[in-house]
């Protein structure tokens, strides 16, 4: 039995109570913010002061990994969270429009399922959930200040517990970190001496959502063959249906579309871009939608890892980061609740079989390099690909070499139209992007899917134009054009 202090009560910190509880230790979880008001999921959305968490009222999705993770370890929470609103997504809702009359389920489909709902909502219940757990306590309001730790002879940080804001210590055996984005444990760390080495990389977007809410009487509009969420060049969108009728859009904007950016934060704005999309429309129809927020806009999105061992070992004992703190990632690919859970999950059959506090650190961090590393590295590489993409978009009279050509044509051409076009490449693709199977593999490590979607791209555009999917959205002069934005404001035109 272990005395566990978990620092902070966001995803990573409620999935780690929640992994943890029933395992015999003792689990005190500290967070800076107020307790969730004891209100509706309506009023928490409204009221819930989470100053600790800026992402909150940003659109989330969580994806299949997660949802199968509480679905087979916490039933219970699974039931809470219908009950609650939180909605189903099922593989069949996703099936590309064209292969809809011929699609006949398999098994496996059911663990495609994504999770949706407000942040807030899924947050709420995973908090009640987790308070209900008899081996598990909250303290709320308190701000970790510090960790209480000293340096080995091996150079590694021993951590024993954390210094609270009122000057008050607690102490434990093992410290759990999940205080997300901002953390500072790893300047904490260096203060003792032991430097983390961290790799970072840009995501190059700024994110926007608004929330909706679909008017009584009133239902979702059907599906129809324009996507509810696709990439412009210079705009990305996603529509996020939510618990309760309610929904979010999410416009990500590269960051170096200033104009843009700045004319987005207006609702009005934001609003005409999303009437101007044919599969946000429908959604935004007055007659069916009201709307619920302003604009809420989040930038200074990065992706982050940080290195916890070195050379085999490990840099601090008995403290085990998980979440945003340890591999913080672009939210565009909605994984990172997903992490933090998978993370909290690890750390829990860690803790049954090892019982040395290297070993612990070692297996620990073995374990989630091994599940998230490949997906992670697949995310960077995507990001700088976009990055590259934008700034092209925005310089005057850029010709692709004949390379950036081939990798254009071979995506949009090839593999696009191969998922739009074929079930099982289908499902194979999206078993990457829930993390249920390497993010790759499926199209480089497999021949036989490999030679289908070259030879998919190889029928040529006139053979495949019933898997295209409609005109996803205006054109960037078009966009700007109708909105009245300077459209060369933010051109390129100095080349280094
Ligand atoms: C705009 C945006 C959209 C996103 N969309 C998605 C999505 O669709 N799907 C998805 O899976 N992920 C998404 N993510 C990522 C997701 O929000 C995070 O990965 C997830 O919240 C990480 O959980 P965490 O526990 O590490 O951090 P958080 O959930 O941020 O929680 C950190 C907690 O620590 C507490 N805390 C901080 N400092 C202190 C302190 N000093 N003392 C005490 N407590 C403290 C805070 O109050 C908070 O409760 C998105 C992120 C962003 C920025």
């Amino acid at each position: 039995m272990s005395r566990i202090i978990v620092l902070g009560a966001g995803i990573g910190g409620l999935s780690a109570a929640i992994a943890l509880a029933g395992e015999g230790h003792e689990v005190t979880v500290i967070d800076r913010d107020p307790p969730p008001p004891d209100l509706s999921t309506d009023a928490a959305f409204e009221e819930w002061q989470r100053r600790g968490v800026g992402q909150l009222r940003h659109s989330h999705a969580f994806l299949a990994r997660l949802y199968q993770l509480i679905r087979e370890n916490h039933p219970a929470l699974l039931a809470d969270l219908l009950e609650a609103g939180c909605r189903e997504l099922k593989f069949a809702d996703t099936v590309p429009m064209p292969l809809v009359p011929s699609y006949v389920p398999e098994k496996g489909d059911e663990h495609l399922t994504i999770l949706s709902s407000r942040r807030t909502t899924l947050e709420l219940i995973m908090r009640r959930y987790a308070a209900r757990q008899p081996d598990v306590t909250f303290r709320t309001d308190e701000v970790v200040e510090g960790l209480i730790a000293e340096k080995n002879a091996d150079g590694q940080a021993v951590v024993h517990g954390v210094t609270l804001r009122s000057g008050e210590k607690v102490t434990g055996d093992l410290v759990v970190d999940a205080m997300g984005r901002l953390n500072p444990g790893a300047d904490w760390l260096k203060e003792l001496g032991v430097h983390i080495r961290e790799e970072e990389a840009p995501a190059g977007i700024v994110y926007f959502t608004r929330h909706y809410r679909i008017k009584q009487g009133m239902r979702e509009p059907e599906r129809t063959a324009a996507p509810g969420a696709a990439d412009l060049g210079f705009l990305k969108f996603g529509v996020f249906p939510g618990d309760n009728g309610c929904f979010s859009i999410t416009l990500a904007v590269p960051e170096a579309e200033r104009t843009l950016s700045k004319a987005i934060l207006d609702t009005d704005v934001f609003d005409r871009i999303c009437r101007s999309i044919p599969g946000l429309a429908p959604w935004l129809e007055e007659e069916r939608t009201e709307p619920r927020s302003k604009v809420f806009l989040m930038g200074n999105l990065f992706s982050r890892w940080r290195h916890m061992t070195e050379a085999g070992k490990p840099h601090a004992l008995n403290y085990f980061p998980l979440g945003d703190c340890h591999i913080r990632t672009n939210p565009l690919y909605g994984r990172g609740c997903s992490f933090a859970a998978i993370q909290a999950h690890i750390l829990r059959d860690v803790l049954r079989t090892e019982k040395d506090p290297t070993a612990r650190a070692l297996a620990y961090h073995a374990a989630v390099s091994e599940e998230i590393r490949p997906y992670y590295d697949n995310m960077v590489k995507q990001d700088l690909g976009a990055i590259k993409r934008a700034r092209h978009e925005l310089t005057p009279g850029y010709k692709p070499g004949f390379k950036a050509r081939l990798v254009k044509r071979f995506t949009e051409d090839g593999i696009n139209i191969a998922i739009r076009s074929d079930i099982h490449l289908y499902r194979a693709f999206m078993q990457g992007f829930h993390m249920l199977a390497h993010p790759t593999a499926w199209l480089l490590e497999n021949k036989k899917n490999l030679a289908k979607v070259l030879w998919i791209w190889a029928r040529g555009r006139r053979w495949n134009r019933k898997y295209y999917p409609p005109r996803t959205g205006p054109g960037r002069t078009e966009l700007f054009n109708a909105l009245g934005l300077p459209k060369d404001a933010d051109l390129i035109t100095d080349q280094a």
